[in-house]
This record gives structure tokens, sequence and C-alpha cells, in this order.
């Protein structure tokens, strides 16, 4: 059985079975950390420091989810899950959603939409995931996810609640480019704004040094984001009415080419049916045009989508891992994928990499993914900033 959690003190040495830095796999499976940062790695730790042996454990950093919504539960329509709550109930239950996704090795994660801008005051604390956090996603007035209360209805509309956005201090600005799965009346194809508004908000979240989510399932809409030079597009489905994706060749180049990371709806339970925003993301179609944009050089990451029902809970990131395989990546791409990449997606250089000067969040998993990519979904330890989190309670 795993062992409990060690508490590091100042300068102290860990040893692995095996350690993933983020990237590849290092020979030297040893860490040195010290007050929550990582001060060295391999060959380079101090040889006079005590060495704590974590025994038969892969060690790698914690893992990044660039998408979930920390407000939605999972039970019934998007709309029903925040209807009936107060603000004061619905950060109640993002900080209980944080801290499952902390407890499942998940110490890095992007809030793509809350109400009432909930989830921002949740930020700092040590007992949670580091957090980023856009507040409600910009939608037209009765467009996707209206009910979170991002709706706006003209040009100087967008102006100001990219400004309110800046104002409150969100890390990011999602717009809802396109119609999404489960809000009636917003077909997911169908594109929200033009592609004048997306460069608009774009231009004035750029301006005040905040990046750009793009929600996009249409065509369309990913040409519009890629245009505007968003930073991320969420789910990225590729679709055209009726739900036939077929991209034009020279959207997937221009999308490699932009550097613009595709934040693909991946990880879910095995035991139940995947959402419709994950089926999007799962058709044979919409995996093909990933490869492609991965074969020319382009950028996935995984944004899970976490929260919107059962077979998305807080905690499922790591299950990523069978989806990164299917659009053509090696587990140990894969595992950078869920680490390096969403961190430097999400602009984070201290996170997703072990290596010195990185914060020390870091986890254990029992196996090799390299063998059993499945290992990444056992999460044995969690340390944040170099404190462990205690997962008495957490599923085996
Ligand atoms: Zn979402």
């Amino acid at each position: 059985m795993p062992r409990g959690p060690f508490q590091p003190a100042s300068s102290t040495v860990l040893r692995a079975g095996r350690l993933f830095d983020g990237e590849r796999f290092v020979d030297t499976p040893l860490v040195q950390i010290d007050d929550g940062s990582i001060v060295a790695v391999g060959a380079d730790v101090d040889q006079e420091l005590p060495v704590v042996d974590l025994g038969d454990v892969t060690l790698m950093p914690g893992i990044v989810d660039c998408h979930q919504h920390l407000v939605f539960d999972g039970d019934g329509t998007l709309e029903d899950q925040v209807a009936d709550q107060t603000d004061g109930e619905l950060a109640e239950r993002a900080w209980q959603h944080a801290r499952q996704a902390l407890v499942g090795g998940i110490t890095t994660v992007r809030d793509l939409g809350d109400r009432g801008f909930v989830t921002l005051a949740l930020r700092g604390d040590r007992e949670l995931p580091t957090l980023l956090c856009a507040g409600p996603p910009i939608t037209p007035v009765g467009g996707h996810c209206w009910f979170l209360g991002g709706e706006v209805s003209s040009r100087d509309g967008l102006t100001s609640a990219v400004e309110e956005r800046v104002e409150r201090g969100c890390d990011v600005v999602k717009i809802m480019a396109t119609g999404g799965f489960g809000t009636p009346g917003s077909p997911p194809w169908r594109s929200q704004f033009t592609a004048d508004d997306v460069a608009h908000v774009t231009d004035l979240a750029h301006a005040a040094g905040l990046p750009v989510a793009a929600h996009c399932h249409g065509e369309e809409g990913i040409r519009h984001a890629v245009d505007a030079g968003v930073d991320t597009i969420e789910h990225c489905s590729f679709m055209n009415e009726p739900l036939t994706p077929d991209p034009e060749p020279q959207l997937l180049e221009d999308l490699a080419a932009s550097g613009i990371a595709l934040s693909a709806t991946f990880g879910r339970c095995a035991d139940a049916p995947p959402p419709p925003a994950a089926l999007a993301n799962a058709t044979p179609l919409v995996r093909a045009a990933m490869r492609r944009v991965l074969e020319l050089g382009g950028n996935l990451v995984v944004g899970s989508d976490a929260g919107i029902n059962p077979p998305k809970p807080h905690d499922i990131a790591p299950r990523a891992i069978h989806d990164l395989m299917t659009v053509g990546m090696t587990p140990v791409e894969a595992l950078a994928a869920l680490t390096s990449g969403g961190a430097d997606a999400l602009r984070l250089p201290d996170k997703g990499r072990v290596r010195a000067g990185a914060d020390a969040d870091l986890v254990t998993v029992d196996g090799d993914p390299r063998d059993d990519p499945d290992a990444v979904t056992r999460i044995v330890d969690v340390w944040r900033c170099g404190v462990p989190v205690d997962r008495t309670d957490a599923p085996r």
C-alpha cells in the first residue's frame, strides 16, 4: 500500500522509482525541494542532504486542467445546476470542487465560467490548486450559458464586459464564440459573435494584459478565434451544421501555425456516457483533425470541462491520457500535455515542470505511465508548493 505523504522539511531530497520532469523522464530520479520550491533535479541535487525514498512510484509535476467549471455539480441541466443557488452557496461548492481536484493530483485549475465572479476569492488558498479564473463567460443575450450572467447586447457591451473583468482582476477573458451544448437555442456550430466582435474582445483583453479563451464548437467560430489571435480555443470541435466536421485544411494549418493552444475536452469516467461536448471531441473526424494539427506542429492541451455532468467530476483530467493517445501522442507526449503543455498554455512558467525554480507542485503515481498509461490515474501522493495534501478520503 502507498505510504502516507511525506512532509518535507527545508532542503530535502526526494527519490522515486522514476522521475518525469514535465517533458521527459530523467535518468537520476532525485528532486531537491526547499520551502515550497524545487531547487535542484537529478544529478544536480546536494548529495549531502538526507534522502527520502518515496518507493516504486513515478514522481512528476502536478496536473494542469485548462478548463473546469467549479460552480457546476453535474446534477441536471447546466441552468438547473446554478438556478437555485446563492452566490455564497456556489462559492462553497466551488471550494469543495477545487479541493477534489487537488486531492486528485490536479495542482492547477483554470475556471472558465462561474457566476457572480465567485471563484476569484478562492485564489491563493493553499488548500486548493492554483486557480486562474475567468468569471462569467461573455455571451450574447440568451446565448450559451447566459444564466451565468455574462450577457452582452452590443459592441459597447463587449467593451464594458472586458473592462469589468480587468477591474475585478480576472486572470483570463472567456468568450462564447459559438453556441454550445446544454443551452437550448444555442446550436453549437453557430457563431454567436462576428469576427470583428471576437477581435475586439481579444484586442481589448490583450491591451490589458489578459489572455482570451474562446469557446468554439463551430468551424466558423474557430476561424474567427484564430484570426483574432486568441490564446486558447476550447473544445475546437470543427462543427458545421448538421454536426458533420470537415474542416478546411487551411484552417488546420493556420491553427497550428498560430501557436494557439487547442484545449481539448478530454477525460471522462469510463463507466458513464460522455456529455455531448465531450462526444463532439471524440468523433473520428474531429480526432483526425486534431491529429493533423499536432502533425503540423500545433499545440494541444487538456481542458476537461469538469463539472458539466456526472462523467466529468473535478478530478477527471488524468484520464485524458487515453484521449491524448488516440490523437497520436505517445505516453510521454501525453504526460507533457497534461503538465508542461498546460502550464505553457496558461503562461505559468513555475508550474507543470520539475526544474530548479519551479513550485514544488508534485504528484506520485503508482506504476510507469510509459508502459501502463493508466498509471497516471492512480495518484499516490500530492504536494502543493511542497506541502503534502491530505488524501485520506480520496478514492484509491
Ligand atoms: Zn466549459
